[in-house]
């Protein structure tokens, strides 16, 4: 090593000294003390490249990396996807009033589990059963963590040790490591597969039904479709099929939409909870936080009997919702069953007509310099609707490194989530909370400099 490069190795500020300016004062100090070695062996690095380095800069990138260690790293986010149940963006956003009362009750103390006229013990899942009841006619519900733990919860306690009943074309995988095959043996029963990839008729299930049988299950195809010759059981030949052998039917709805769609016409009628409940499935699961627009939840809704020897079993113990969910649940359950479905920024998003729409993207793209309004095609996510795209109207802005503009964008304050197509970077006005416009735009100008800055 010669001589000039040792003594400027020398140079370099100690961790202690870094500690000691006054930039780093008041950082919590093991996270300071994490940053000061990380810069110095940056510094370091950057030095045996031949950079010439001085203490100041040291010092900076140290304070940097405390303001990013404090940061929280769950932060809000602005979804300019247009994908209105982003999984990655935790699926949907609540309504001012959903929020409130999870306020209320996550300030202070709650009756989660007591009758406030008796005192008494109970009544946990009242808030869930009382609105279900009344939005779907369902008989009782119960609510769990997720739609994940609501169909483990199901095939558990309903089939341990004997026999689920699934067709071939329905053995989905949803993402996340959700698969329907995995899901029945952790649950401890035994998977019958029935039908073939394309075509399962009702009659293949009642063949194949064993005085070990259990369930039959259907589950909702998210996230995919299939089309040409296929056949998908009738759900009413499944329920007869059920009851002729005295065996339980558990559909899997998936998204799961209670009322009417957002939008006439958008078909969505295999996800209502209150069709497949009328039409006399005994158990429906589907989740909290995609076409209901609440809370990450899992509901699981139908007969009395069933639903109670759910809410018995072991696991719904260690599956169960806690009392900001609960809140959360009933809040989006009550806006529902009192007509008020439209008021959940889910439903507004997707009902959002494409005049207005277009107005949305006009209003952004005069905040931004070199934005064009153009047609596209967005998503609903969350598996609702596969293959079929939603119309819409974005902001589109040109420019020649697309991916390092949303990298500037993501990492900006606050992030701002949206994506690429020929070329431009592309702003859904769809998903974007009120006031966000404002946001975008300031954002994008933020980023555009750092790109800038950057050559
Ligand atoms: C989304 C989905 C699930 C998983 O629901 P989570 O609430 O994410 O756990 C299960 N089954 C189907 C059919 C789904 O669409």
């Amino acid at each position: 090593m010669d001589v000039d490069v040792r003594s400027r190795l020398a140079a370099l500020p100690s961790v202690h000294a870094v500690l000691g300016h006054p930039a780093l004062q008041g950082a919590p100090h093991a996270v300071a003390v994490e940053a000061a070695r990380a810069s110095i062996a940056a510094a370091r690095t950057r030095l045996l490249l031949g950079e010439n380095i001085d203490v100041d800069a040291v010092v900076e990138d140290a304070r940097t990396r405390v303001a990013e260690a404090c940061r929280p790293r769950l932060r809000r986010v602005i979804n300019a996807t247009g994908v209105v149940l982003h999984t990655n963006l935790g699926r949907a956003p609540l309504a001012a009033e959903v929020v409130a009362a999870v306020h209320d009750v996550a300030r202070g103390y709650a009756n989660v589990e007591m009758h406030l006229d008796s005192g008494q013990r109970g009544g946990r899942l009242d808030g869930v059963a009382g609105p279900m009841r009344q939005a779907t006619g369902a008989e009782a519900a119960i609510a769990v963590n997720n739609n994940a733990a609501a169909v483990l919860l199901a095939l558990t306690a309903l089939g341990r040790g004997r026999e689920v009943i699934v067709s071939r074309g329905e053995l989905v995988e949803i993402g996340g490591s959700f698969r329907v095959p995995d899901v029945i043996s952790a649950g401890g029963a035994r998977l019958v597969e029935v039908g073939t990839t394309n075509r399962t008729r009702a009659e293949d299930f009642a063949r194949a039904i064993t005085d070990d049988t259990a369930v039959l299950l259907r589950v909702h195809p998210s996230n995919f479709r299939q089309v040409g010759f296929v056949h998908r059981p009738d759900r009413k030949a499944l329920v007869k099929v059920a009851a002729e052998h005295g065996v339980t039917l558990v559909e899997d709805l998936g998204s799961g939409l209670i009322g009417a769609p957002p939008v006439d016409g958008m078909g969505l009628d295999d996800e209502r909870v209150e069709l497949a409940l009328a039409d006399g499935v005994d158990l429906v699961c589907f989740s909290g936080d995609k076409l209901l627009g609440g809370p990450q939840a899992g509901i699981i809704a139908g007969r009395s009997a069933l639903v109670q020897r759910l809410r018995k079993h072991p696991l719904y113990r260690a599956l169960r919702l806690d009392k900001l969910g609960l809140a959360a649940l009933e809040a989006t359950l009550r806006m529902v069953a009192e007509g008020r479905a439209g008021d959940i920024p889910t439903h507004r998003m997707l009902a959002a007509g494409l005049d207005s729409i277009r107005a949305a993207a006009v209003d952004l793209a005069d905040r931004i310099p070199g934005a064009k309004v153009v047609r596209d095609h967005g998503v609903t996510g969350g598996g609702a609707l596969p293959g079929r795209g939603l119309p819409t109207w974005v902001v589109a802005l040109p420019d020649a490194r697309c991916d390092r503009l949303l990298q500037q964008m993501r990492t900006g304050e606050p992030a701002i989530v949206a994506r690429v197509a020929d070329d431009t970077v592309r702003l859904d006005p769809r998903t974007l909370m009120p006031g966000e416009a404002a946001e975008v735009a300031a954002g994008v100008k933020a980023a555009r400099a750092r790109c800038e800055a950057m050559g």
